[in-house]
């Protein structure tokens, strides 16, 4: 069997479903499968979905799995769709399994600085829990009020404090999740310390729902800040800004403004929409490499000689303290194939550019399909064969997201 190929039609995929699960809960209408088809990706498109289930409860799950496994019917996990990369896409037939009913908030243990959550908690509401207990939880993606756990933890999502705390692998203690074939198992420890067997926990983190579903997340918390300082520095060009990184606002020749209030929530919302996505009619599409730090001056510097060689505009967002960079580059519709060609041919030179330096073709919004053409040049195919037989041993169907992240 092709991995992921349902033998079965859509009705008796719904018919065994509906066994399991309300029926209110599973959608089959066009408009309901339209709108839970795609994420937010740029240049790959989805596929049709058979049917969308809303799921409520890990027993749920499990019975979706069962099914999906019984059938050979791929599944795609789907937590608010805002994926960077054509992860949450539909592909051909498939199950979209919705987990952002999955929303509780278990609990939060304050004297032991963890908080438990079912996957589809969004990552702002967990904050708003844990605040009157003076405790955060770090990362923060730009999506942080749109986007949930679930996909936090399958992306290994990065964010704005991630510099400091690190990235979600480093806030998350343990996991439940439901395997290909529905088996529940649980990872990983609710001590800080733990190193018995293998790390389970650090592997299903950013897999991209490909090795199982992610049912109920442990995380760690930390404390709030005492005080909160927002800066905004300015610099007559991109290099000068980028270099700044290097002498953290020492000896740069900065104009330094410490914003307070409404004026530093508005800086900080800037940064967070600032890839210009939807707000006029060019053809835009974000990338997100990541290089070492000490090489973002001249990466910053390389990304505007590619724009200027191949005639494409430039936007350059970065998470500059782990050198993370979120270039958008942008045609105007109205230039049609020929403007597409030069915007593919600006983003592959930013990709090779940045490997070259020794960076990564995804720092934070993983692979997905998006990015699948690129993964060979970063990863050997030894490297790529093995995550492959990984992904085997754990969907021995190829019914987990096929064709996503790895493939
Ligand atoms: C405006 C904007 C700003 C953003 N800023 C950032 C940022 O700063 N940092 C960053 O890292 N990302 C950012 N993103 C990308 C995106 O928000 C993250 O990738 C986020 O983690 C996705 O969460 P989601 O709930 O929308 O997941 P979805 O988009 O629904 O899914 C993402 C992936 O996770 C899988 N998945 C979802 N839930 C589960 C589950 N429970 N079990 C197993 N697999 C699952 C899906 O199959 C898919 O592969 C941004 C996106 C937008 C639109």
């Amino acid at each position: 069997m092709t991995p992921g190929t349902a033998h079965h039609g859509p009705a008796a995929v719904v018919e065994a479903l509906l066994s399991g699960v309300g029926a209110s809960r599973v959608l089959t209408d066009r408009n309901s499968r339209g709108s839970y088809a795609r994420d937010q990706g740029p240049l790959t498109e989805p596929a049709e979905p058979a049917v969308v289930v809303l799921a409520e409860n890990v027993d749920e799950v499990q019975h979706v799995m069962r099914c999906a496994h019984r059938l050979g019917v791929p599944v795609v996990a789907r937590g608010r769709g805002t994926s960077l990369s054509g992860g949450a896409h539909a592909v051909p037939g498939c199950i979209i399994l919705s987990l952002e009913r999955m929303n509780r908030i278990i609990e939060v243990r304050p004297q032991d600085e963890v908080a438990v959550v079912e996957p589809g908690v969004i990552n702002a509401d967990l904050n708003l829990a844990a605040a009157p207990h003076g405790l955060m939880y770090a990362p923060d993606p730009a999506s942080h009020a749109i986007s949930t756990l679930g996909g936090n933890v399958a992306t290994n999502a990065g964010g704005l404090r991630c510099a400091k705390y690190g990235v979600t692998r480093d806030s998350v203690l343990a996991l439940d999740v439901v395997l290909a074939d529905g088996t529940l198992i649980h990872t990983g420890h609710v001590t800080f310390k733990g190193v018995a067997g293998y790390d389970l926990t650090a592997l299903f983190i950013g897999s991209e729902g490909t090795l199982g579903i992610v049912v109920g997340i442990t995380v760690r918390l930390k404390y709030l800040p005492v005080e909160t300082r927002t800066l905004a520095a300015f610099f007559p060009d991109l290099p000068a800004a980028a270099a700044v990184v290097q002498e953290v606002l020492r000896a740069a020749g900065a104009t330094v403004e410490a914003e307070e209030g409404a004026e530093a929530g508005m800086l900080l919302d800037l940064r967070r929409n600032a890839r210009g996505d939807g707000v006029d009619d060019d053809f835009r599409v974000g990338e997100d490499v990541a290089v070492p730090r000490s090489q973002l001056v001249h990466y910053a510097a390389e990304l505007e000689r590619i724009a200027r060689d191949h005639g494409v505009r430039l936007r350059l967002v970065a998470h500059a303290g782990d050198g993370n960079l979120h270039p958008t580059f942008w045609v105007p519709r109205d230039e049609g194939v020929a403007g597409m060609s030069r915007l593919h041919a600006a983003l592959d030179e930013s990709v090779k550019v940045a490997l070259g330096l020794g960076g990564t073709i995804t720092g934070e919004h993983g692979v997905g399909q998006y990015k699948l053409k690129w993964l060979p040049w970063e990863q050997s195919p030894d490297v790529i064969d093995l995550q492959r037989r990984i992904k085997e041993a754990f969907d021995p169907r190829g019914i987990l997201n096929p064709g996503k992240a790895i493939s």
